[in-house]
């Protein structure tokens, strides 16, 4: 259900769609040049879970536009949908690929990461089998206790893995735990990663191994430790101009690119003392005005007592249970809202704005998560 902006004028309402997320790829480009001005580094646009839920192939597409190489995926699947739409990045599934796959990862040439002698045995087996090579990353767990091989046996699975006939080595990259929380450097986390895969690096580039591709840091890492850039860096977070965490703030220069917006579908007066939604957690305290809104939980919008949206530019409180498609607002704020105003969740409205990181602390998880939650069934559409 993509469709261009341009079918959307102005402040005006995409004809039929009642709750849609606009998605600006300006923003993103934005983004992606403002990385790559304070990396100094070819950045991997990490475009996992639909590229945070931004949509797979349109952000993809805008990377590729800005003049990036490297897209990073979580799981085979989502890189094979990129070939399937024609997007020939290169790409690294960052997560565990079955060796069902491998065939298919060198047709397509989607690279691999490799952490295990069996799979990519496996891999290299299948793919050799076809006289073909499927491109790998070695994953050095240096830390985040996730996947990865232990640093002090990463030279040695590097020489075992150069030496397989189906695999071409062009990556070794470790992941931080921590590289968001401010930095203690006596007991920093993420000093102590870096270290290691320092010293990881200085050992292969000895015996002649180092591959093409060096990279650890994700959003965070870039804007903290500019000492762990290496060849390539990973963003993901950034690119969608939302903050690593409350820590780790971008520079004012990235923008967000996202808006989650729906309309008042009823709006009436409900007398004092009615219970409002589901097991009535509100009760009316005099004669209020009440709106409907459909968006709800189906669509990633969670229940709390303290979400908040956007109504005719002034913020108004969600009153009772959130359902699973609707819930209902406060209006007595906003006397001129009626039936068919859009309606703001996170984004700008006349003077005001909801960030993705507000809705965030309502609900008491990181904006990863809310954005990560939008529902496929929420139509996006594209600027
Ligand atoms: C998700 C992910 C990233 C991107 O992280 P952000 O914090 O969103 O920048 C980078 N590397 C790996 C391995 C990841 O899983």
């Amino acid at each position: 259900m993509e469709q261009d902006l341009r079918t959307i004028l102005g402040n005006m309402i995409p004809d039929g769609f009642i709750n849609w997320l606009e998605i600006d790829l300006s923003a993103i480009e934005n983004n992606y040049h403002e990385l790559i001005r304070i990396s100094q580094r070819p950045v991997m646009g990490v475009v996992k879970a639909n590229a945070y839920g931004h949509g797979l192939e349109r952000i993809s597409q805008a990377v590729g536009h800005a003049g990036g190489n490297w897209l990073g995926v979580a799981r085979f699947e989502e890189a094979y949908q990129l070939r399937k739409a024609w997007i020939e990045t290169n790409t690294l599934v960052l997560g565990y690929t079955p060796p069902e796959w491998a065939i298919q990862a060198a047709v397509d040439k989607i690279s691999l990461t490799v952490f295990d002698r069996k799979t990519a045995l496996a891999y290299s087996e299948a793919a050799a089998s076809r006289g073909m090579r499927v491109k790998v990353h070695l994953k050095v767990d240096t830390g985040m206790n996730r996947l990865g091989i232990q640093p002090q046996a990463a030279l040695e699975f590097l020489r075992w893995l150069s030496g397989l006939p189906g695999l071409d080595v062009e990556g070794i990259f470790t992941h931080f735990a921590d590289a968001d929380e401010p930095v203690d450097p006596s007991v920093d986390v993420t000093v102590t990663q870096i270290r290691r895969f320092d010293e990881v690096l200085a050992g292969i580039t000895a015996a002649g191994l180092r591959p093409k591709w060096v990279h650890a840091s994700n959003s965070a890492g870039i804007l903290n430790f500019p000492n762990a850039r290496y060849d390539l860096v990973r963003a993901g977070i950034a690119l969608y101009g939302l903050h690593p965490s409350p820590d780790t703030i971008l520079p004012g220069s990235f923008k967000p690119a996202l808006t989650w917006k729906t309309i008042l579908t009823l709006v009436k007066e409900v007398p004092a003392g009615s219970g409002i939604s589901y097991n009535y957690r509100y009760f009316t305290k005099s004669n209020e005005r009440i709106g409907v809104i459909p968006v709800g939980y189906a669509d990633g919008f969670r229940r709390s007592a303290k979400n908040k949206v956007l109504v005719g530019g002034t913020e108004v409180s969600v009153v009772g249970h959130v359902c699973m498609d609707q819930c209902m607002v406060l209006l007595d704020n906003v006397p001129q809202a009626m039936a068919g105003d859009e309606v703001v969740i996170i984004g700008e409205q006349g003077s005001q704005t909801r960030t993705a990181e507000q809705v965030a602390e309502v609900w008491e998880i990181n904006n990863y998560q809310v954005v990560c939650g939008m529902a496929d069934r929420l139509p996006r559409f594209y600027s």
